[in-house]
């Protein structure tokens, strides 16, 4: 298996986009953060009918469905930072604050200012 940087991945995702070049800007950020939610909700039902029935491919599908959260993460961070590191300084940003939250013992507990 080969690997991908973010920029090589968030590349290809712009390969696949569809026919949404039609859309302004305010409309594309719709798009895809309705997308978003939709692609988690997927691997939500995935991991419901596994609570139900179980089975291994349930498991696998959620893999699958994380895969469609990840094109929609590349593809919204290209418009809203509008480079090719997007996905990066969007991934290195969430690794900033974490360790920040380590260091100070606040990993867990409520809110996003902690
Ligand atoms: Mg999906």
């Amino acid at each position: 298996m080969s690997s991908l940087t973010f920029a090589e991945y968030q590349a290809k995702c712009m390969e696949t986009t569809g026919p949404i070049e039609h859309l302004n800007q305010e409309e594309m950020y719709s798009y895809l953060v309705a997308g978003l939610a939709s692609e988690a909700g997927e691997v939500a039902g995935q991991y419901k009918k596994y609570l139900r029935e179980g089975g291994e491919d349930r498991l696998d599908s959620m893999i699958s469905e994380l895969g469609d959260v990840m094109w929609y993460c590349a593809v919204l961070s290209l418009e809203l930072l509008g480079n090719d590191y997007a996905m990066e300084q969007a991934a290195t940003r969430n690794m900033t604050k974490l360790a920040d939250r380590k260091q100070r013992g606040t990993l867990c507990g409520d809110g996003d200012d902690r």
